[in-house]
């Protein structure tokens, strides 16, 4: 049963909003284009992950930054209807919100432009000034859509608090020192960001294994490489635990690594356990990628009961 004990996890990170036009083709420089339709949701890796944990039933808060924007409101506003608390949620004056214009042709190919807005203003200085918050927070979960500093300075503070963290380095950055991570709990890369930050190839399971090894011998207490419909694999100094995918017809595969860490975060917090919370990610994971969309692709605690079932 996916209820019972909840834990409370605190998300440092960013908030997005996507606007998506999905269009016949990219117009050429200079041209103006009609394009049939246009959608905007809710996004943004921090924001994702905190809505999974919360649909699932954690108690989530999130730590971020807004523009003052016609967009802001209505970030703040999907946060509450998922019961995040928005006390560390902050308004920048003379800022716009983080965007992400998307533009999708008929063959699903993605353009993607970011604009991380308000997102990159978030410092070390918001991070204490929610430390009520995070010091009592059973897991801290960060991504890199926020300044790197804003990052090394939340890991070290956890450690401080005897927090748990994990990073979800995406997406990668060149500029990301394994060194910088030594107290880190949980790194939860892909296979590129892994291959990235090791600065080693991992096209082959013994190399995944042995790029994730290398980050552990420099401190990271757990490596999990995510590898899509190839499932996952948790790898520590002594162990290397397959997290099979489970088979599904998938329909749209975006957010599924935000589902994926957001559902982890909320398992581990409640059972303690961590294969058990990594397998039922994979499950929470899964579902998401049968499902259109990015947060409106999250299941509920409900629904992924009976997903289970
Ligand atoms: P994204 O950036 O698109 O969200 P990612 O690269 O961070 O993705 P993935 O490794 O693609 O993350 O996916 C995360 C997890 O989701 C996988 O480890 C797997 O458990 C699940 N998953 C992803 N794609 C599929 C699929 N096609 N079928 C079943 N499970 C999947």
């Amino acid at each position: 049963m996916t209820q019972g004990k909840t834990g409370r996890i605190a998300v440092v990170g960013s908030n997005m909003v996507d606007l998506v036009t999905y269009t016949n083709r990219m117009p050429a420089p200079g041209e103006t284009l009609e394009a049939p339709s246009f959608e905007m949701g809710c996004g943004g890796k921090g924001a994702n992950q905190a809505v999974a944990a919360a649909l699932l039933g954690s108690t989530v808060g999130m730590v971020t930054k807004v523009g003052d924007d016609m967009f802001a409101d209505n970030t703040i506003r999907n946060f509450r209807d998922h019961g995040v608390d928005t006390t560390h949620v902050v308004k920048v004056a003379g800022m716009t919100s983080g965007v992400a214009p998307i533009f999708v042709e008929p063959s699903g190919e993605n353009s993607i432009l970011i604009v991380k807005g308000a997102n990159a203003t978030l410092s070390p200085a918001d991070v204490d000034a929610a430390e009520d918050m995070l010091s009592q927070a059973d897991l801290i979960l960060m991504q890199l859509e926020i300044p790197l500093e804003t990052v090394r300075h939340t890991v070290r503070r956890a450690a401080q608090w005897g927090v748990r963290t994990i990073l979800n380095p995406a997406p990668a950055s060149p500029d990301l020192r394994v060194e910088d991570l030594r107290d880190l709990s949980f790194l939860v890369p892909n296979e590129s960001e892994l291959a990235l930050l090791s600065g080693m190839p991992t096209d082959s399971e013994d190399q995944i294994t042995s790029a994730a090894r290398s980050l552990i011998a420099k401190g990271i207490g757990n490596v999990i490489v995510t590898l899509g419909g190839r499932g996952a694999r948790w790898i520590t100094a002594e162990r290397l635990v397959p997290v099979p995918a489970l088979t599904v017809s998938p329909v749209d595969t975006t957010g599924a690594g935000d589902a994926f860490i957001g559902a982890f975060a909320h398992f581990l917090a409640a059972t303690g356990e961590t294969e058990t919370a990594l397998n039922k990610a994979a499950r929470y994971a899964a579902l998401s990628v049968t499902r259109r969309g990015t947060q409106k692709s999250y299941a509920t605690a409900e629904e992924f009961d009976s997903f289970c079932a």
